[in-house]
């Protein structure tokens, strides 16, 4: 390096409207020249005059244009980040806020103390940081300690085509904040950047911004790239048609680097397990094998200190109440909750191992292998420096081939990539209307996603895109993805934002707005966990829906806000300082989030010796549950204490690989856990510094007493997923024959085979979900005692007299509830056994 900035021509003749300073940045001779390449080096000035000129810019480029490493070094260099102040740059995902930091600060030979990145929990900010890559989560979090926002000069939202729920509430929050901060005459400016020119929704929404902002378009040097479509139907094997058609191009086709676009993390991994075997790679070494590990073992290990510590406990009384989360004092908590943009990790991972079955594997080793293929997985979760592999260039004479999620599309440009292979598919986040609960499902992209993929092909040359489906079946898809916040529950926004104190969510200026039932939804399951104030009691539904959607939010709301997950999971959280409850509810959390602990050994088996060995596992797998889910209470808890069970037995085994095999648990899922535990532990040590958590994986097992609580905890966060067990007289027919009853179904649901408590059948469960197979399944099921319900959901009953005090707590000796009332109704009109006092 060593040589002063040559900077670009537009820079030298700047208007005097910008910021006089002009800040040097050394760079070297090979960034500049790869610099002065970028498409974007030519708008510097005409973006640079429209940010000094307007409040807020739309800067549009196709990906790989520049924007998100040259825009944030254009305002620094003139001096956007003088005085103090940081530029601030949000990333709808982690691995994009990392990699570019230390791309742009690489760019401007400056140390990751100037150019720095946090995410959620992690980051490498300084006094000295000048330039600052972050989730939209964090910058979120920023705004509810710091609503102006006046560390900052400018803003940038990058990558605001994905629409993402974050981005878009941010992009409303700043408009607001921009108009704030200019009567106050500290100017605030705000880049919007979008890789699609699909922008209207910014730019035609008079309640978002009132004077259109300008919008800059940069013209990219795109390389045609030939798109070629399968002329079959689209198989249900894209997995298996991306191997074969990555060999045929390995074999026949000119140098230049391979990108695959797969939807999840563990079929990027079997895709690349596969083409290694298929083109073996030198400097490959197999992981060696450790010894198998006694997991019975382990589980004794575990069951005998709970019988300790068990012994120690037995004094402590089994009642929560409901007050005492007024102990945790309301949140001010620093930790961010990051925009779930990593779906494609936390999908329902069966393990595909694609080498099962077709025969396909051994196809790879007959093709011509001489030239190594240099095969790399991308995707968001990847340790970092597994990430900047693929901006390597590939060792001499191999050629590249990446396969990666949604993540290359627009957040990650990766060099010399010559052939696309789209599969056509993205898994994303489904969220059922009726049952409000998620799921993750590949579903076809966009064709906006679907051209940006191919676009990956034409960075340095001309390149060809090759996609797994028809040219009919791309006619059929959606032009554009729908914004993310219309196609999901708004229940974590809404708290959010009542966090921010915005009580009116309907006057919002989103983008894009929620339905007014998604918002009604949100605000009454809110009310009913008690974080926002019951709206006053009014007959007029008009009045009725504009109060609705105001509600203040409470004390208990502003705790719940604080913690980095959905609301129902907050609730539990807040309740579990009771009774040294907070470590097991912070793991049953972490484990009900992650979600699907377990295998699938439901899959087809490929041989008769893979028929063998699944129904071994699954036989073994059962016996394991019910071992954890034990006796008592504990089995009351059901398959939430599975969960603390699987969890508690796996720490003691350190996590092994060869525990969650031997028990058919996915150990990805064991780590996030592991992971999670440690993130929310943090959180409530923030919140409540008294709660004085330490991280310790290896926990004791909860006492007897623990055990009740966390059931009272559960059904406290989870009572709007309460269903009834159908009484003998009601079963009209035989479809309803050990059904349940829940408030939103006509339909019978039933305890999923998989629960411990299949064969309990109690009266009163709380599900986690409700998935629909061949009937409708609850899964997560644990056992309600019908005297807590009035008590734990008071808001889902109807008392026959109207309520002046909440329900009064448990009456310890008896363990039951003290209410006066002779009888109490669920609110879908369930009558409950009278509880007396
Ligand atoms: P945009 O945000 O418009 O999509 P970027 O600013 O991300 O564009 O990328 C601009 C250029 O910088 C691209 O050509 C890309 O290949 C290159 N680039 C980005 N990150 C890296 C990296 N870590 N290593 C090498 N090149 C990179
Ligand atoms: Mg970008």
């Amino acid at each position: 390096g060593g040589q002063p900035s040559q900077a670009p021509a537009s820079a030298v003749a700047r208007p005097p409207a910008k910021p006089a300073v002009f800040i040097p940045v050394n760079r070297s001779p090979e960034v500049q020249e790869e610099r002065l390449k970028l498409p974007i080096l030519a708008e510097e000035q005409v973006i640079m005059e429209a940010v000094a000129g307007h409040p807020v810019v739309i800067v549009c480029g196709e990906t790989g244009s520049g924007k998100t490493t040259q825009v944030p070094q254009f305002l620094y260099e003139a001096g956007y980040s003088s005085d103090n102040s940081i530029i601030g740059i949000t990333e709808p995902r982690r691995v994009a806020a990392v990699a570019m930091s230390q791309r742009v600060a690489k760019e401007m030979n400056l140390s990751q103390r100037v150019v720095s990145y946090q995410i959620r929990y992690e980051g490498n900010v300084t006094e000295e940081t000048r330039i600052k890559f972050m989730t939209d989560g964090v910058l979120l979090k920023e705004i509810q300690k710091d609503f102006l926002l006046l560390r900052y000069k400018v803003v940038l939202i990058d990558e605001a085509h994905e629409r993402s729920v974050y981005t878009d509430i941010l992009i409303g929050l700043l408009s607001r904040i921009v108009s704030l901060r200019a009567k106050r005459h500290l100017p605030l400016k705000l880049v919007i950047m979008s890789a699609t020119l699909r922008v209207e929704d910014f730019t035609q929404n008079q309640r978002l911004f009132a004077q259109p902002p300008p919008v800059i378009k940069v013209e990219s040097r795109q390389f045609p790239v030939t798109v070629h479509f399968n002329k079959r139907t689209p198989l249900e094997d894209y997995s298996g048609e991306c191997f074969r058609k990555v060999c045929k191009i390995h074999r026949m086709l000119p140098p230049g680097g391979i990108l695959v676009f797969l939807t999840g993390q563990a079929e990027v991994h079997a895709l690349c397990r596969r083409l290694r075997r298929a083109f073996p790679h030198a400097r490959r070494r197999p992981p060696e094998k450790e010894d198998q590990e006694d997991s019975v073992e382990e589980t004794r290990k575990f069951k005998k200190s709970r019988t300790r510590a068990r012994k120690a406990q037995a004094a402590t009384l089994p009642q929560i109440s409901l007050d005492s989360y007024s102990v945790l004092p309301a949140g001010e908590g620093d930790e961010d909750r990051e925009a779930e943009m990593d779906e494609e990790e936390e999908g329902l991972g069966s393990d595909l191992d694609l080498d099962l079955g077709d025969g396909e594997a051994d196809a790879g080793a007959q093709l011509d292998a001489s030239l190594p293929l240099h095969v790399l997985p991308l995707y968001s979760l990847l340790a970092p420096e597994k990430q900047a592999q693929v901006f390597q260039p590939p060792p001499e004479g191999t050629r590249l081939c990446v396969v990666a999620t949604n993540v290359a599309e627009t957040s990650l440009t990766i060099p010399g990539i010559k052939y696309v292979v789209d599969c056509g598919k993205v898994k994303r986040r489904h969220y059922d209307r009726v049952t409000g609960v998620s799921s993750f499902r590949v579903s076809w992209v966009s064709q906006a996603s679907a051209d940006q993929r191919a676009g990956r092909a034409g960075r340095t040359e001309p390149g060809h895109c090759y996609r797994l489906y028809s040219s009919a079946v791309f006619g059929d898809f959606e032009q554009f993805p729908p914004p993310e916040i219309t196609r999901r529950p708004v229940e974590d926004l809404i708290l959010q934002m009542k966090s921010l104190n915005i009580e009116k969510v309907v006057n919002f200026p989103f983008p894009t707005p929620p339905s007014v039932e998604a918002l009604i939804a949100a605000e009454e399951l809110l009310v009913a966990l008690g974080a926002l104030q019951a709206p006053p009691k009014t007959e007029r539904v008009k009045e009725l829906q504009r109060s609705r959607l105001s509600c203040p939010i409470t004390a208990l709301g502003r705790t719940m806000a604080a913690f980095p997950v959905a609301p129902r999971y907050a609730k539990m959280l807040a309740l579990s300082r009771q009774h040294g409850c907070l470590p097991y509810a912070i793991t049953v959390v972490a484990a009900m989030t992650v979600r699907e602990l377990f295998e699938e050994l439901d899959r087809p088996a490929a041989s008769d010796d893979e028929l063998a060995r699944l129904k071994g596992k699954r036989a073994r797998v059962a016996q394991m549950k019910r071992v954890w889910a034990g006796q008592g209470a504990s089995l009351q808890l059901g398959d939430i204490m599975v969960l603390l069970g699987a969890v508690g037995a796996c720490e003691y085994s350190g996590c092994s690989p060869q525990f969650c095999e031997a028990n058919g648990l996915r150990d990805k899922a064991m780590l996030e856990i592991r992971r999670l535990r440690g993130q929310l532990t943090t959180a409530v040590n923030t919140v409540c510094p008294e709660a004085g958590l330490f991280v310790d994986p290896k926990m004791q097992p909860p006492s007897e007493s623990q055990v009740t609580c966390l059931r009272q905890i559960v059904v406290a966060g989870l009572g709007d997923h309460l269903a009834r067990r159908v009484q003998s007289e009601d079963l009209s027919d035989d479809k309803w024959k050990n059904a349940y009853k829940t408030p939103l179904l006509d339909e019978p649901v039933f305890i999923h085979p998989s629960s411990v408590l299949f064969r309990e059948l109690p009266e009163f469960v709380v599900y986690q979900e409700i998935v629909e197979t061949t009937k409708m399944y609850m899964k997560g099921v644990s056992a309600v005692e019908v005297q807590w319900i009035p008590a734990l959901l008071p808001s889902y009953c109807q008392f026959d007299k109207p309520l002046e005090e909440p329900p009064p707590a448990y009456c310890p000796e008896r363990g039951r509830v003290l209410c006066h009332r002779a009888s109490v109704f669920y609110r879908v009109g369930w009558p409950l056994p009278a509880v007396q006092v």
